[in-house]
């Protein structure tokens, strides 16, 4: 943390009211959280989405307000000059799960610096400040345990998951020095493991994985002997961060997000089979290469800069979301990959 970052920590700006608001990735799970909120304010949200792997149906319950507008568009085109100024741009798009990101990597490579450099084109010109979701992805296989914003991480940058991980850490580069030369208010979350309702079904997450299965009675599919560790954190307490690091006058280098409450795989195979009270069996695949072992965010940082730390338990949290793919898989029977 900076000297000044410290001493002024706390001080935040008024939320944005009737503005128009740029999400790009709005249609994914995050984004639709997000783009709640903001259109809760009465903002104008401008949902920019390629929907590789956003769904209009995240959005359904804005599109029948006036608050919202969707455009299909790929980030690493310019965003078009058809849409109005922005006052403040969160640039979410991304694919994040690692079967998603991985299955063209040279996309998920270009999203990361040729959308990163259109969205802070488009902040540049509007004036808008910008919000950027980085990852814990950055720290790699970490060597450092819990991770803090100062650690620098241990990524091979020629791996499976590198076009991800590096690509988030050229794309916080290009934020920073944005922020530095270019008078733009750059903000940047650090992103730990995030679950509940509107996770995508075949997003191929542990959390989604895991209840499915268990909903569907099919084994519970734990990569490796499960000794590795997540900490999860609920989507209402990582979007409470967004805003307040997004409104911090203060936070002018990366924040973590995430919950610091850590759990085995194994561990959460068993919490999930409790919960839904499901005879599903476990099975043992394969760990994926350079599957990180261990991760927990520290967020002393956001406890003392935004005053933030989550409020729901990886318990509370699966309870809502085994209610919502339990809903989901009442509608859509056939749609997981999971299975
Ligand atoms: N994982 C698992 N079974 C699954 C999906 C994931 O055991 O069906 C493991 C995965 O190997 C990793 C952890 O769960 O160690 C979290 O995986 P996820 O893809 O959710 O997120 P990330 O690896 O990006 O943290």
């Amino acid at each position: 943390m900076t000297h000044t970052e410290a001493v002024d920590s706390h001080r935040l700006r008024q939320p944005a009211t009737d503005s128009n608001i740029l999400i790009t990735g709005g249609a994914g799970f995050l984004g639709s959280h997000l783009s709640e909120l903001l259109a809760s304010r009465g903002n104008h949200i401008y949902c920019l989405d390629n929907f590789h792997t956003g769904r209009a149906a995240n959005l359904a319950h804005l599109s029948a307000t006036n608050r919202l507008t969707i455009v299909q568009h790929d980030i690493r085109s310019e965003i078009p000059n058809t849409l109005p100024p922005f006052s403040e741009i969160y640039n979410l798009a991304c694919p994040a799960s690692p079967i998603h990101y991985q299955a063209d990597p040279v996309s998920t490579a270009m999203i990361n610096c040729q959308g990163a450099w259109n969205v802070l084109r488009r902040a540049e010109q509007d004036g808008a400040r910008v919000f950027h979701a980085s990852t814990s992805e950055v720290y790699g296989d970490p060597e450092m345990h819990p991770q803090p914003e100062s650690y620098w991480g241990n990524v091979n940058p020629v791996g499976p998951r590198s076009c991800y991980d590096e690509g988030k850490r050229f794309a916080e580069t290009l934020f920073t020095d944005f922020g530095k030369t270019r008078g733009v208010t750059v903000r940047i979350v650090r992103i730990f493991n995030t679950f509940g309702p509107r996770m995508q079904p075949d997003d191929g997450r542990v959390v989604s994985n895991f209840v499915i299965q268990a909903l569907l009675g099919k084994p519970l599919t734990v990569y490796g002997d499960g000794s590795q560790t997540r900490s999860f954190c609920y989507v209402s307490d990582l979007i409470r961060g967004f805003d307040l690091l997004m409104r911090s006058e203060t936070a002018n280098s990366p924040v973590n997000l995430g919950n610091p409450d850590e759990f085995t795989i194994e561990e959460l195979a068993h919490l999930v089979l409790e919960m839904t009270g499901s005879k599903s069996s476990v099975t043992r695949l394969p760990l994926p290469v350079d599957d990180p072992k261990r991760r927990r965010p520290d967020i002393s940082k956001a406890k003392e800069l935004l005053n933030w730390a989550p409020v729901i338990s990886l318990r509370e949290g699966l309870l809502r979301t085994i209610k919502y793919f339990e809903a989901e898989l009442r509608m859509r029977p056939a749609t997981s990959a999971a299975e």
